[in-house]
């Protein structure tokens, strides 16, 4: 009797767990959204195709790893604390000419504005600097986890700062009445559409200059915020509100979503947009792994690719994503989660 007792105690922690996650993903939404799970997981894997063969070796062994942990960032940004900022920066904030004003490095940046203040507004051309180089030293210490780990949070930050949304506060068009349109963009267009995305880019090439590069594409992704907001602004004048959405039954939930119909039409008015940018974080993300790998004097990989994930690894990340969660909802640990 002792015995089923405490299997259901068991099972008890586990449904709390489930719920906690449930809540966090919830939690998320109702906060600065991002990239849906699928187009971050689909971002992740279609990279490493690009890579050359003493690269593919290790990588394609542990794209599952890679596909699978391209969501980590987000299930930590709010427990963990300077997480959030790292997947957005707030150019607008910084008036028409941001992109002079602003260093293209981290310490020069520091200088002009104080910490606390880019912090406030968003990191990310500088952050997956910071990655880059860091995983630039994980080739070079052979750290295989290492590796995996940061590769899988730098083909995160590279997909998001190529989302127009993830550039500006107006990030989910809560300044001109267009709440939604984040999730809409990123979500559920991809999952609209992506099956006709043609998203193979060729062989991953080094990049000279990683700080420029990776301000050029922020520019970029910019420069499409207006035209993401405007075309939403002018197709709803043509849209009633019950053509422009529609109810739909997720995991026996009704929930309110953009209708079909609108969703093609500003598919269409965006002429590919979706798509260009999603090719454009493939491109990137399998550019900046193959230049940390260069520039850490590509060392052989074949030997990693050993590298197999114990039972005690996959304990110590789930620990560590709990860890996120109780830090996030101040949760007592249960005796059941310490594991002996
Ligand atoms: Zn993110």
């Amino acid at each position: 009797m002792g015995g089923l007792k405490r299997k259901f105690q068991i099972f008890l922690n586990r449904l709390s767990l489930f719920a906690l996650l449930l809540l966090l993903s919830l939690v998320s939404f109702g906060f600065r959204p991002h990239w849906g799970f699928w187009a971050h997981r689909h971002i992740n894997r279609l990279a490493v195709y690009r890579l050359p063969p003493e690269m593919l070796v290790f990588y394609k062994k542990h794209i599952g790893y890679l596909a699978d942990n391209a969501v980590n960032p987000d299930q930590r940004r709010y427990a963990v604390v300077g997480e959030a900022e790292r997947h957005y920066i707030d150019l607008d904030v910084y008036g028409d000419s941001a992109l002079q004003v602003l260093p293209l490095y981290w310490s020069a940046a520091k200088e002009k504005f104080g910490e606390d203040s880019l912090r406030k507004h968003g990191i990310v051309p500088w952050y997956i600097q910071t990655a880059t180089y860091q995983l630039t030293e994980a080739f070079q210490a052979k750290d295989a986890r290492r590796i995996l780990r940061i590769s899988a949070d730098l083909g995160h930050y590279v997909a998001d700062a190529h989302v127009p949304l993830h550039t500006t506060r107006n990030y989910n068009g809560q300044l001109t009445g267009q709440e939604g349109i984040h999730g809409f963009w990123e979500s559920r267009l991809p999952e609209l559409f992506a099956s006709h995305f043609e998203l193979w880019t060729g062989p991953a090439t080094y990049i000279e200059h990683p700080a420029r590069a990776i301000w050029e594409a922020v520019a970029r992704t910019h420069a499409a915020t207006d035209t993401v907001l405007l075309l939403e602004r002018q197709l709803s004048q043509e849209f009633s509100d019950d053509r422009k959405y529609s109810y739909e039954t997720r995991n026996g939930v009704l929930v309110r979503t953009y209708s079909a119909e609108f969703s093609r039409k500003y598919h269409q008015l965006l002429q590919g947009q979706v798509e260009r940018q999603m090719r454009a974080s493939v491109r990137m993300v399998a550019d900046l792994w193959y230049t940390a790998w260069i520039n850490a004097g590509q060392p052989d990989l074949a030997p990693l690719s050993e590298l197999r994930f114990t039972e005690e690894d996959k304990k110590q990340e789930a620990a560590e994503q709990q860890g996120w969660l109780r830090r996030l909802l101040r949760v007592r640990p249960e005796a059941d989660d310490i594991t002996p």
